[in-house]
């Protein structure tokens, strides 16, 4: 039985970062729908899920590599993008608890300094110029 699986798969595009995605976000969205009270939005949540399954299933299973790869590498430029922006979000909140960021009056760079310093003089890194703040 593995054995014909494998062998029905060879040559194959299999299982690629979209695929993944694609049957993840239909999960999020039956298990959403469950809490949309609007039938119209629950059948159109569902259809879309119902949509994102068989698609994953026709690119694993599909035999236009070229195509596949140029779909998955599409995906992966935006999927890139969210998540750099999402890992960035996540460490400057993080930093929030001990650390407060301020804008230079003068040349609108950031500039990080520790909490809990009371009112203090900045000196901005790039132009030099000092402004107080409390932090
Ligand atoms: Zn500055």
């Amino acid at each position: 039985m593995r054995e014909r699986f494998s062998r029905f798969m060879q040559g194959r595009h299999g299982a690629d970062q979209l695929s993944n995605f694609l049957v993840i976000a239909a999960l999020v969205l039956v298990v959403l729908e469950i809490f949309i009270p609007i039938p119209r939005v629950r059948h159109a949540m569902n259809s879309l899920g119902v949509g994102f399954i068989l698609f994953s299933y026709f690119r694993m299973f599909s035999r236009n590599h070229a195509r596949r790869y140029e779909e998955n590498e599409w995906f992966l430029k935006y999927y890139n993008r969210v998540r750099f922006w999402w890992n960035g979000k996540k460490a400057r909140s993080a930093q929030r608890k001990t650390h407060r960021i301020f804008k230079c009056p003068s040349c609108r760079q950031s500039i990080r300094v520790p909490k809990g310093k009371g009112k203090i003089a900045i000196t901005c890194p790039k132009c030099r110029k000092e402004f107080i703040k409390r932090t």
